[in-house]
């Protein structure tokens, strides 16, 4: 087991932990991203929306990010971070799943999230290309397109108008989500989409992609994409096992809860990105990793005067007294 001891250490090397790390490194802190290497875009064949990369392919992103941050020196580790806890000097010792063990003075949790598809076959198969689930990451690749939305939840007449804006072949397969009130179903009308009830048995693929929605009474209805909601579970292991409590999302699920540059209630830590903010994108998780490796930057600041201050006491206790005039 070998044992470094950081400035920072960073769980999660996606959007926020990279663009923290660069922010820290640029500050001459030394710091470590440790990173599983699970970006929740990797199924998908571009990030769009990302101000000078458009259409990039994620994983291209990240590695981009990873050398930047490193041509600063950060350190990147991969690794899966199993156990955070802090020993007696106050260091926060960090244990990864190969046994290594890094000590940092302050952590950053930008472990993102996992999107729990809805158990219908053949979603989690074209997951990312022709099922989909954000009209601004992926809305205007499918404009225009047959665009089906499958009803889960309460948000999906939500999701069926924000596609109608992009396409006027919306169907809104009501499936499990409860029955839309009057004044939902007047909305979805004037919009144009279409609502079929019945509960969608599986997808049928061909070549790779989404060919129609089959309902469980046998009825197939052509779409070429599939609108869907996953379940957002934070991953947040680490914040809890520091004894950090989650705070309820009022569209389900749960999250990391922080201040505006990412502080959560337990000491010394920091998050950023989809752990904090389920619905944060690539270039809102990139700029909430850079509040963050700021704000621990001052913080790593004041700490180090506050510290000098206590030594310079210690060291000279006089040393603030004017010398008697001569
Ligand atoms: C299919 C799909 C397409 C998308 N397309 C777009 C798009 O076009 N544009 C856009 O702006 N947004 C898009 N998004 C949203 C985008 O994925 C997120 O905004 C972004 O990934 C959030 O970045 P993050 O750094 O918070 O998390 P992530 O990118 O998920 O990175 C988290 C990293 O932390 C690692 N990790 C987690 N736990 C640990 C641990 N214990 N130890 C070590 N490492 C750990 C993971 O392996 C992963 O590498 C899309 C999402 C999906 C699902």
């Amino acid at each position: 087991m070998t044992t470094n001891t950081f400035d920072v250490a960073i769980v999660g090397g996606g959007a926020a932990g990279l663009s923290a790390a660069t922010t820290l490194a640029r500050s001459l802190r030394s710091v470590v991203v440790l990173d599983a290497g699970k970006p929740r875009n990797a199924p998908a064949a571009g990030a769009h929306n990302v101000l000078g990369h458009e259409g990039i392919s994620p994983l291209e992103l990240l590695a981009k990010g990873r050398a930047e941050a490193a041509g600063y020196g950060a350190r990147i580790r991969p690794g899966e971070v199993v156990n955070a806890r802090r020993d007696d000097d106050g260091l926060f010792v960090i244990e990864l799943d190969d046994g290594d063990t890094v000590n940092a003075r302050r952590l950053l949790l930008a472990s993102g999230l996992v999107d729990e598809l809805p158990d219908v076959p053949g979603v989690s198969e074209l997951w990312g290309s022709t099922v989909l689930h954000c009209p601004y990451c992926h809305g205007w690749e499918v404009r225009g397109q047959r665009i089906g939305v499958l009803g889960t939840g309460a948000m999906s007449a939500h999701q069926a108008m924000l596609f109608a804006q992009l396409s006027d072949d919306v169907t809104l397969f009501t499936n499990t989500m409860p029955t839309p009130e009057d004044e939902e179903i007047e909305r979805l009308s004037a919009l144009g989409v279409a609502v079929v009830d019945g509960v969608v048995e599986r997808l049928d693929v061909v070549d790779g992609a989404l060919g129609a929605v089959v309902l469980s009474d046998g009825r197939a209805i052509e779409r070429d994409a599939l609108v869907v909601a996953p379940r957002f579970v934070v991953r947040s292991e680490i914040y809890t096992g520091l004894g950090g409590t989650l705070a309820d999302h009022p569209m389900g699920g749960t999250f990391i809860p922080t201040g505006q540059m990412g502080a959560t209630d337990v000491p010394g830590v920091w998050a950023a990105g989809n752990c904090a903010d389920l619905a944060a994108t690539v270039s809102v998780s990139m700029g909430a990793g850079t509040n963050a490796g700021a704000a621990i930057n001052m913080d790593l600041i004041l700490d180090d005067a506050r510290r000098a201050v206590s030594r310079e006491n210690r060291r000279a206790p006089h040393a603030t007294t004017t010398s008697p005039a001569g």
